[in-house]
């Protein structure tokens, strides 16, 4: 069985860490402003306009109001887009959750396993991976 959360390079075998849980909330037109609810992010969009954070009333009439792009400010709101992750040496390649042997290789110039996977970096790898079907 494969680790939680984590898939292999069919290619090179590298083990990635894939992030899961609540990536926040941020708005369309400014990515720069970031949390961890649509909640908590109105009030962090409308306190550096007014130099203070607003009220129920005020967070609520602010939903309502058109920003610079001519949309509501609710509108703009969006889950935060994770990218999807990728090896960074074989980014065409789907990253599968179909693997084995979970190995840490430091020295892989030393290293039987990593002559036989043919890996020359460093790194976290999975002895077997088989394509994701
Ligand atoms: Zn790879």
């Amino acid at each position: 069985m494969a680790q939680k959360n984590t898939k292999a390079c069919p290619e090179c075998h590298q083990v990635f860490e894939i992030p899961t849980g609540n990536p926040g909330w941020w708005l369309k037109s400014n990515n720069e402003i970031k949390a961890k609810n649509k909640k908590a992010l109105a009030i962090l969009a409308y306190a550096p306009a007014n130099g203070r954070d607003p009220d129920e009333k005020e967070r609520k009439a602010w939903e309502n109001e058109l920003n610079a792009d001519g949309v509501k400010n609710k509108d703009d709101i969006e889950k935060v887009k994770v990218k999807e992750t990728r090896c960074p040496n074989h980014p065409e390649s789907q990253l599968s959750d179909d693997w084995q042997g979970f190995t840490i290789l430091l020295n892989p110039k030393r290293s039987e396993v990593a002559r036989s996977l043919k890996i020359d970096t460093p790194g976290s790898y999975a002895l077997k991976v088989r394509h994701q079907q």
